[in-house]
């Protein structure tokens, strides 16, 4: 991805761009709201990093400035503590989320896998996903076997919706984790394989054919088999 970061301190830039740089992201720095918002303004970025507190514009001008161009690039402002009203101006100006300072780095890396894929769903996030007898509405939030519909818990309902968007497709714990529970952390536990065999017994276990399969040793599939 092609980044651009917006930051006046020179430590945090250069943390961040050590960071993202070392997960192969392509990352520019500008140190303050005029040049961040020209070189918005005049390449084809993924997605901008602002701060807030900038010498010439704040960040919240540079976010603002950038939506009027109806520019639909995912933008997330920094804020340090103590700017609680800069989070709610943040997201009027446009943002389309924010970290406060200081925060973890392998939070950044969360919030930017989440902006990115909400991004790529766009408009077809809404369309309803089929599987032999099994739908999943997205925006209804509905499931249905057999014309049966199923209750899910909400990590439930995003666990089959990411199967669902993948079938056909082998899907590794890692995949799931980064995707689903937005963390690359193994946390050592198998809440995967736990909320999987929730799924089966929901969506599975009084059907046929069934959809949900493991392949040992390299994660799972959802197709008709
Ligand atoms: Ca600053």
């Amino acid at each position: 991805m092609k980044i651009l970061l917006v930051e006046d301190e020179p430590k945090v830039a250069s943390f961040l761009h050590k960071g993202l740089t070392e997960q192969t992201h392509a990352v520019d720095i500008a140190t303050d709201g005029v040049t961040g918002l020209r070189l918005a303004l005049s390449n084809p970025y993924d997605l901008l990093i602002l701060d807030n507190l900038l010498p010439g514009l704040s960040g919240l001008d540079v976010c603002r400035q950038v939506r009027t161009q109806n520019s639909s690039v995912p933008i997330l402002m920094l804020t340090a503590l103590g700017e609680t009203d800069d989070k709610i101006r943040g997201l009027d100006a446009g943002a389309d989320d924010y970290l406060v300072k200081p925060f973890a780095f392998q939070e950044l890396l969360a919030r930017i896998r989440a902006l990115v894929r909400r991004r790529h769903e766009g408009p077809t996030g809404d369309t309803v996903l089929r599987l032999v007898d099994l739908t999943l509405d997205p925006s209804r939030k509905l499931v249905q076997r057999a014309g049966q519909p199923i209750q899910l818990t909400a990590r439930e309902f995003a666990l089959l919706e990411y199967l669902l968007r993948n079938q056909g497709r082998v899907v590794s714990r890692v995949d799931i984790l980064e995707q689903v529970w937005e963390t690359s952390f193994d946390t050592g536990s198998n809440v995967i394989d736990v909320y999987i065999n929730f799924l089966r017994k929901k969506v599975d276990k009084d059907f046929t054919p069934k959809l949900i399969h493991t392949l040992v040793g390299m994660g799972y599939v959802m197709r008709e088999e």
